[in-house]
């Protein structure tokens, strides 16, 4: 009997053993075929990855070609086409080429350069004005405040005229869009946007490139006005941040008046200092883009160093002298016993003493009736550019304009030796 079985069981040991053959060759065939299509997605994914990253970069670099090939060089005729109140002595002035060409593309956060013929000026007038929105390839729009005398102080002589005394339709001299102040395109990492009352400005434009490009990316923005009647453009923030889950804003009111609302039209009383930075920011890590009065920039700059945050992800910009001492911390260092040069001014035929008590080489020449043209006093619009015939001198902060070679920007410059300059 068990012989008789014996050729069935070999047989059925065989099958046996065959289809745990076969099981096992189709189970390797499968993990085979999982393994090839694993790695072809991996290799697809990689490839999409790639060819999306080179896409990326040409329409950078092609974007890039054309906002340079855009701008122009020296000043060009504008229009202004629309004029907007904002709040409490703040107007947006829309401009358009007057040549009917296009505009050229810009940076968010940059600004334009502006000569002005006033009535009663017997040279033309020059400043800067940051643009407050993002490009949008038809139209440049800046947003100035009128500055209001206070205690005897004098009134803005460019912000009075734009604001009192430019109406649609009105020429306007313009330089291409600069600075160095702007949101990085090849950064996507989270920002926090620092803005202090009309410093909100170029702030305003980051936000709104920001919200076009719709990655998704945290974005913060700390915005420190004195209350409701110098909030620039609340309803638009508002709008954005209940429309973006990813922004968030927080609004601080220095001196809010009964009708402000706290918990609708602002957070919190006081001024955006770096302990609010560290209270409500999860971590340091953000760049940072800060842009305000001087209290502000000589504050928030050196408290977000003091944190930890890295000088390459803090961005300032300064919209006029004070701020630009005080941003570069000039202020602290203002008070050096001892240390003086002597400048002399050749065409002037002078030498005069430089101590630190005086804060630029322009205010030097002032002081002592030598004329130099200046317009912006921030380093940014390089009218006051001046050959510097013998000696160094060194910037409070980096200027924004360049200088010729052999030429300085007094506006932002200290001695650093005696120093002969041509005028
Ligand atoms: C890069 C850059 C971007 C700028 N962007 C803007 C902007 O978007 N909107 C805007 O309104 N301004 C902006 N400014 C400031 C602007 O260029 C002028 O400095 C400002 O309008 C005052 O010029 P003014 O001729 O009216 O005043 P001036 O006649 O030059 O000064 C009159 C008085 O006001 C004081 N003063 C000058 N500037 C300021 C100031 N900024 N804050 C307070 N007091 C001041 C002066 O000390 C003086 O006492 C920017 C400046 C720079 C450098």
């Amino acid at each position: 009997m068990a012989m008789e079985l014996l050729p069935d069981l070999v047989r059925l040991g065989g099958a046996v053993i065959l289809a745990a053959a076969v099981l096992q060759a189709a189970a390797l065939v499968a993990a085979g075929w999982r393994r090839t299509v694993a790695e072809d997605r991996r290799r697809h994914f990689a490839l999409e990855l790639l060819r999306q990253r080179v896409a990326q970069a040409t329409a950078r670099t092609a974007a890039e070609a054309r906002r340079i090939e855009s701008q122009w060089q020296g000043y060009r005729k504008f229009r202004v086409e629309r004029r907007v109140a904002e709040v409490d002595d703040v107007a947006s002035l829309y401009l358009v080429p007057n040549d009917g060409g296009p505009v050229a593309s810009y940076m968010p956060g940059q600004y334009l350069t502006l000569q002005l013929r006033m009535p009663d000026q017997p040279r033309p007038i020059i400043r800067c004005y940051s643009l407050s929105e993002r490009p949008n390839g038809a139209d440049y729009r800046i947003t100035v405040k009128r500055i209001v005398p206070r205690e005897g102080g004098k009134p803005g002589l460019v912000s009075g005229f734009l604001y009192d005394h430019t109406a649609e339709g009105d020429i306007i001299d313009v330089k291409a869009p600069a600075g160095r102040f702007y949101l990085d395109p090849d950064d996507n990492r989270p920002v926090v946007l620092v803005g202090g009352g009309i410093g909100i400005t170029p702030l305003i434009a980051m936000l709104n490139a920001i919200v076009a490009a719709d990655d998704g990316r945290e974005v913060w923005l700390f915005y420190g006005v004195r209350n409701s009647a110098g909030h620039v453009m609340r309803e638009h923030l508002r709008e954005v941040v209940a429309r973006h889950p990813n922004i968030r804003q927080r609004i601080a009111y220095s001196d809010p008046t009964p009708d402000c609302r706290q918990g609708v039209d602002y957070d919190l009383k006081g001024h955006v200092t770096i302990d609010l930075l560290r209270q409500e920011l999860p971590s340091n890590n953000f760049a940072f883009y800060v842009c305000g009065p001087s209290e502000m920039m000589r504050s928030l700059p050196a408290g977000l160093r003091r944190w930890g945050v890295p000088t390459t992800d803090i961005h300032f910009e300064a919209f006029g002298p004070a701020s630009v001492k005080a941003a570069s911390g000039a202020a602290e260092t203002g008070d050096q016993p001892g240390v003086h040069h002597a400048v002399t001014f050749a065409r002037a035929g002078t030498t005069v003493d430089w101590t630190p008590a005086v804060p630029t080489l322009l205010d030097l020449a002032e002081r002592n009736d030598i004329a130099i043209e200046s317009g912006c006093r921030a380093g940014h619009c390089g009218t006051c550019a001046t050959v510097l015939k013998d000696g160094d001198i060194e910037y409070l902060d980096e200027p924004a304009a360049l200088a010729e070679t052999g030429s300085c920007l007094v506006c932002v410059a200290v001695p650093r030796s005696d120093v002969v300059l041509d005028a």
